[in-house]
């Protein structure tokens, strides 16, 4: 069983890559041309599974669906003193053309604006998984406080605003290791551990199949 990543966000990819090593991990960029998905969905589950879906449709087009599978991740912030935002516009918080550096910006405005330095936040991540043997979803959290003064380099997005719950350094000071020990995605990819895993059995039950059926042509 293969796993192809339904997203270019390399910072995503990055660390699923470093969470899920042992499997055979692959870019979209690997099997097609990019491509956009529209993502309407109201919640992180929902867009999770629209680009685990469609990116799942292109390996059914380029008939690849007895060996891969589509693996997303949506995911974001939601700030308590902003009434949750950005929540699932995390990645378009600033508007058109945003990138990590305008929504860091506008993050730490919308505190000031409040008079605030901090507020209580987390990052929720959802995993999902779409295959020929189904779509399953699961979901990872951190909390801790978001601030209105960046700090640290590492990581992307808005981990140099983000101090997790129990430790004095941003995300953004904090080393990639100690991240993915705590991180939403981590959380989220532990969980769908268990899915993959029992997905691998399956396509390796179907294959075993497919190969006696050629040996014994019935
Ligand atoms: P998505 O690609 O639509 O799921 O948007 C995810 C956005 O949420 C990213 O562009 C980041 O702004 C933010 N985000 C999600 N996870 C993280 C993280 O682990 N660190 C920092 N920012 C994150």
């Amino acid at each position: 069983m293969k796993i192809v990543l339904a997203t270019s966000n390399q910072g995503k990819v990055r660390e699923i890559k470093d969470f899920l090593r042992g499997y055979d991990i692959h870019a979209l960029s690997e099997i097609c041309e990019p491509f956009e998905i529209v993502e309407d969905g109201t919640t992180f589950q929902q867009n999770a599974l629209i680009k685990a879906r469609a990116v799942y449709s292109k390996i059914c087009e380029l008939n690849l669906q007895d060996e891969f599978i589509a693996l997303s991740d949506d995911s974001g912030i939601c700030v308590d003193a902003l009434g949750g935002e950005p929540g699932i516009f995390s990645a378009r918080f600033s508007g058109a053309g945003a990138n990590d550096a305008s929504n860091r910006a506008k993050l730490i405005a919308r505190l000031k604006e409040l008079n605030l330095s901090s507020s209580k936040a987390h990052y929720t991540a959802c995993i999902a998984v779409a295959s020929k043997f189904g779509e399953f979803s699961t979901h990872g959290f951190m909390h801790g406080t978001a601030i209105a003064q960046e700090r640290g380099e590492n990581g992307f997005g808005y981990d140099t605003l983000f101090v997790p719950d129990g430790f004095e350094l941003t995300l953004g000071e904090l080393d990639d290791e100690t991240k993915l020990k705590i991180s939403h995605r981590s959380k989220g990819l532990n969980l769908a551990k268990f899915i993959l895993k029992n997905l691998q059995q399956k396509f390796e039950s179907a294959n075993l199949a497919a190969t006696s059926r050629a040996k014994f042509k019935f």
